[in-house]
Formats: C-alpha cells, sequence, structure tokens
C-alpha cells in the first residue's frame, strides 16, 4: 500500500529565493545595514533627489507586484485543496506570524494554514514549543533541516544565524546542490562538533535509515545545553514500528511501502518507520540528556502535533 501525504503548500512561491541556502559553517553571509547618516554614502543633492524618488517609487512597485503574486500563488494553491464543506475558519493567532486566524481548507492536516504566512499546524506547532521552551531564540545559531517555506522564514528573522540544508540522492553531503542548496546527510554531518546552539527539523526522521546515528549526529553538533526540537508522524502506540529490516546484509521490506511526499521529490520519500512513543527513549539513547514531548495548546482544528523537545548535557 502506497500512501502519499500530499502538501501543495509546500512549493515556494513565486519570487521567493532561498537566500540563507547558501550559507553553511563558517560562511555567513555579512549583515548588511544602511545608515541613512553615514557619511560614507551619497548624499542627497537637488539634482539626485528626483532620481532617488523615482527609484523608490519603482522599487515601490515593484515590492507590490510581488505581493500581489504571491497573493495569487497562495490562493491558486488553496484553491487546489479546499473542500467547500470543511472550509471553516478559528479564531487563533499564528504563533509565526500572529495573523489572528488560521483556516481549515479541507478535512486533513494539510488543510490547515495560516491565512497570511501559509504556515502549517505542524509548524505552527513546532514553533509554539521554540517559543515556550527555547529562551532568547535571538541569540541562538541554528540549524534546519530543509531550506524554504515559512518556518525558515521564521529562524531567519528570530535567530542569530540560521544554517540550512536539504538531503540530495545525488549530491554528496557538504556540497552544495544545482540549486545553490547545500546537501547534507543527518546520518553524517559535515559540520564541527558544537556548531549550533539549536537544531529544528519537521517529518524528516521517519525517512532515515539510521535514525539513531542521525540524532547522534545532531547531538554532535550542538554545544552544551543545545536544543534539538523536532517533529514526526507520532501514533499512539507505546513501541515505534520499524518497516524494514536487515537480513543477509540487505534491508529488506517487513510490511508493505510507504512513502511521503516531500517539495523536491514529490510523493516517492520512503518511510523507514512510524514512530511510537519510545521514540523519546531513542533520542535520550542517542546522547541526549533528555527529551519531552510538548503539547501545544494551540488547538488549530484538532491537528496541533506533539512536539519533541531534546536538551544536550552542559
Ligand atoms: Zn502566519
Amino acid at each position: 500500500m502506497s500512501v502519499a501525504r500530499p502538501c501543495l503548500f509546500c512549493a515556494p512561491a513565486p519570487m521567493t529565493r532561498p537566500s540563507c541556502a547558501s550559507r553553511g559553517p563558517g560562511r555567513q553571509t555579512p549583515r548588511i545595514t544602511h545608515d541613512k547618516n553615514d557619511p560614507a554614502l551619497p548624499q542627497k543633492t537637488s539634482n539626485t533627489i528626483e532620481t532617488l524618488d523615482c527609484m523608490q517609487a519603482s522599487e515601490a512597485s515593484n515590492n507590490f507586484q510581488r505581493a500581489i503574486q504571491a497573493m495569487f500563488h497562495t490562493l491558486k494553491q488553496a484553491m487546489q485543496i479546499v473542500k467547500w464543506r470543511q472550509l471553516s475558519i478559528a479564531t487563533e493567532r499564528c504563533s509565526l506570524c500572529n495573523f489572528p486566524v488560521n483556516l481549515r481548507l479541507s478535512g486533513n492536516e494539510i488543510g490547515v494554514r495560516c491565512p497570511r504566512c501559509r504556515a502549517s499546524a505542524i509548524t505552527q506547532s513546532l514553533v509554539e514549543t521554540l517559543q515556550a521552551c527555547v529562551a532568547n531564540l535571538a541569540q541562538k545559531d541554528t540549524y534546519e533541516l530543509s531550506s524554504s517555506g515559512p518556518l525558515v522564514a521564521y529562524l531567519k528573522s528570530h535567530s542569530r544565524s540560521l544554517t540550512l540544508s536539504e538531503y540530495f540522492d545525488d549530491v554528496s553531503p557538504g556540497s552544495v546542490s544545482i540549486s545553490g542548496i547545500p546537501c547534507e546527510d543527518v546520518q553524517q554531518l559535515t559540520f564541527r562538533d558544537a556548531s549550533f546552539d539549536l537544531c529544528t527539523c519537521t517529518e524528516v526522521f521517519e525517512h532515515v535509515a539510521d535514525d539513531l546515528k542521525g540524532f547522534s549526529e545532531i547531538c554532535r553538533v550542538l554545544r552544551p545545553g543545545g536544543f534539538f526540537v523536532f517533529t514526526v508522524p507520532l501514533s499512539s502506540s507505546d513501541v515505534t514500528t520499524e518497516r524494514t529490516a536487515f537480513r543477509d546484509g540487505k534491508r529488506i521490506n517487513i510490511l508493505p511501502v510507504e512513502y511521503h511526499r516531500d517539495r523536491w521529490r514529490g510523493p516517492c520519500v520512503f518511510c523507514f518507520r512510524n514512530y511510537g512513543n519510545d521514540i523519546l527513549e531513542r533520542v535520550v539513547a542517542s546522547g541526549f540528556r533528555k527529551a519531552e514531548f510538548f503539547l501545544p495548546q494551540r488547538k488549530l482544528f484538532g491537528f496541533a502535533r506533539r512536539v519533541i523537545v531534546a536538551e544536550k548535557s552542559r
């Protein structure tokens, strides 16, 4: 049986670009600031005022066009998944952009969205957890295991620095893909020990063949006292169900194959396991001091997610 989780909203909006994607450890983009009183900047004269005004008007026009394009893109995507009988609105603020309502476009998890920033129930659950459990996010060097979307935009504007990556089958870990996005395999990260204060990811580890190695790698690249905050699809079972096993040196499927969708590969990302509550023990066994579930206060139409918060020893 093949199970695909549609994720139409995952596609980046037009005119967006992975501006943080080329950042890697030690290759942080310098912060550029503009100080209007800086004497090194060209001062306005009567001859330049008109030119500057024209440039500002042109930039404002371009920004307006981009906003309109993004709005139509969002609307088009919403129309693709909306089920009119299940369309509903809830007065719960988005944890990312503070917009006062959330929409339910259809009767499944993917249909719950913030109408302004497009954050899903999963992303809003994770960010509410960060706000509740991780102090001083603005002082954190953060690593997120994806390269675009509302969570990336939030971390970019709220963290001290942000490192992004994706996993590509045909790119060596530590290299940059054709699209300019760094490739990392969480089972063998190329970052130095203690590179980050915070690591985040959503719906990744069920697709990692050796998840315990992945957890230990995340622990390795975190600084003492660092946090790993993430989601996976969680069942109510106490025990994780492995869908594959090694026999005679080969990995074989012991349950019908299950695939999930992501924005790069489509609906063909292999699922190795279905996690149960023992994921906390797996995380602690991989080197973390403790791991706990955090349940957001937001209901999100019943689709709020439990989020795993793991802390490395100080
Ligand atoms: Zn929002």
